[in-house]
């Protein structure tokens, strides 16, 4: 087998390279990927909003997705090489879990009309996202989650307990686990 990177490969590197290089702000250079300076400071928020916003602009965010769907429909070559280049240029992470979790979750089970309103939104962080998936009780084992949600129509009356929501503090909207069916087998009977 050979793992030799293509000539493709090495010009996408390049490309990604020198674009973090000559665009990234240095005070929003990171030691650490996951570092909370985000958590308490609203204006470092706010500047990994924009820097996301720029990213978008230059057709770096996303790259996984779809071309239809906003995305350029990367390899999982191209997407390891992206996640080199934006570890070594030491680049934030990007705000909320739309990105990597809801946007996904609504190309592969939303309608035409939710990709419509929401991934666009997702890409250029219009909308940020949290992930409501543990609870007091419900951690590891989701299984066990006690959150309802009751279907009245048009809406959905949700009743619950959820912890360990990162940037809840920032987000817009929330992707729910919660319990539709409450008599289904613990393992059934979940919704979001
Ligand atoms: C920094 C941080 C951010 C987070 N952000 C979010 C978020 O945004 N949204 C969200 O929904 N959740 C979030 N979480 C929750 C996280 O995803 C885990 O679900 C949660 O931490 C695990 O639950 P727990 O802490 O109650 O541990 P438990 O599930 O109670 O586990 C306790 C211990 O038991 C071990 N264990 C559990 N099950 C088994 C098993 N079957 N066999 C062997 N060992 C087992 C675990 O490894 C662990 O050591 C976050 C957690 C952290 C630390």
């Amino acid at each position: 087998m050979n793992f030799e990177y293509t000539p493709e490969h090495e010009a996408f590197r390049k490309a990604f390279r020198s674009w973090l290089a000559a665009t990234l702000p240095a005070d929003l250079r990171v030691d650490d990927p996951v570092d909370d300076r985000v958590a308490s400071n609203r204006e470092m928020f706010e500047r990994r909003v924009a820097w996301q916003k720029a990213m978008h602009k230059a057709g770096w965010v996303g790259i996984a997705w779809p071309k239809e769907y906003g995305g350029r429909g990367a390899s999982i070559i191209e997407r390891v090489i992206w996640d080199e280049e934006y570890a070594a240029a030491r680049a934030p992470v990007l705000p909320g879990m739309g990105l990597n979790l809801v946007g996904p979750t609504i190309i592969h089970w939303g309608t035409d009309a939710q990709k419509a309103e929401y991934l666009p939104r997702i890409l250029n962080a219009d909308e940020i996202w949290a992930q409501g998936f543990s609870e007091p009780g419900a951690g590891s084992d989701l299984a066990s989650l006690n959150t309802r949600a009751e279907d009245k129509g048009d809406h959905f009356l949700v009743n619950g307990q959820k912890v360990w929501t990162s940037g809840a503090q920032y987000a817009d909207s929330i992707i729910l686990l919660v319990r539709t069916d409450p008599n289904a087998a613990k393992h059934n009977g979940i919704g979001r």
